[in-house]
């Protein structure tokens, strides 16, 4: 069983994957979750969550006949009471619905040609106390089992990007909820075909809970402190809910766009822009 190493004690956290990502990728991105700022919805994000539920429907109750998507999606706007946040990205119109529902019954068609044998469960939303007041939560989208052991997966409607730290926090999530380390864990783009998988090792394991559990540390220094967290600056800026009041971010995108000063433009001859970094409170 994987051990969770003790953080410093404070104020109860609760972590989640998408915050464990977004402080690997920027400490002070993460900071503004943990303040309450997170990125509006869009019309990807809600393709996204309405995509998840037609894949559960299916896993559950069978396949969907082609025709009746735009009715099925109806239904699961309804029933998933995601009306708010299809009208807040401008989708009230019914007109407006047509190439979503074309855009997910093209991802469904994909999600059909995944081999689907030894389905156990769906949509498993997961709260785990790892550690006193450490709370990490999550959604395991689908779980399979096969003569090797369990395998989960996280389907996604768009680019894969850099899955393994997610990946590494579902596999952890399921491990202490479970008490069984799954043997393998599998990301599937149904937007673009790609697909990433990682066996679970323990040795993994025990990497992604030390990082979790340092995380938990710096998330009770800061609520303690309220000293910010650093800052890590990069192409990822222009998608940062922060970057209108952001100046190393904004300096970043500056320079990624080729309007900084020649001077540096002359000092940097050759440097690879797209991997500019800035940083604030001496983390190099
Ligand atoms: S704009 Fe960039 S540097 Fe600033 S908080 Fe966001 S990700 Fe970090």
């Amino acid at each position: 069983m994987i051990e969770f190493p003790a953080p410093s004690t404070g104020d109860p956290v609760r972590i989640s994957a998408t915050l464990l990502a977004t402080y690997e990728r920027c400490p002070g991105e993460a900071e503004g979750r943990l303040r309450g700022i997170y990125g509006e919805d869009s019309v990807a994000s809600f393709t996204g969550v309405l995509l998840h539920r037609i894949i559960r429907r299916h896993l559950e109750e069978g396949p969907i006949e082609p025709g009746t998507i735009p009715h099925v999606c109806r239904v699961e706007i309804g029933q998933g009471k995601l009306s708010a946040k299809m009208n807040a990205v401008g989708l009230g119109a019914s007109s407006r619905l047509q190439p979503v529902f074309a855009s997910i019954a093209e991802k469904y068609e994909r999600f059909q040609r995944y081999p689907q044998a030894g389905f156990h469960s769906a949509e498993q939303l997961i709260e785990v106390e790892a550690a006193e007041g450490v709370t990490l939560v999550g959604k395991i989208d689908a779980v399979f089992e096969g003569d090797g052991g369990l395998r989960l997966v996280d389907w996604k409607s768009g680019d894969l990007g850099s899955p393994r730290t997610q990946l590494g926090f579902y596999a952890l999530l399921w491990t202490l909820h479970t008490g069984t380390m799954p043997t393998e864990i599998e990301v599937v783009s149904l937007g673009t075909g790609e697909r990433h998988a990682e066996p679970v090792t323990e040795t993994w394991m025990a990497s992604v809970a030390t990082a979790v559990s340092d995380l938990a540390s710096v998330i009770r220094r800061f609520l303690r402190t309220r000293v910010p967290l650093p800052l890590s600056a990069g192409p990822w800026c222009g998608y940062c809910p922060l970057i209108d009041e952001c100046n190393e971010g904004q300096a970043a995108l500056a320079l990624l766009d080729g309007v900084a000063g020649g001077r540096e433009e002359s000092e940097h001859e050759g440097v690879d822009h797209r991997s500019v970094r800035v940083h604030r409170n001496g983390t190099d």
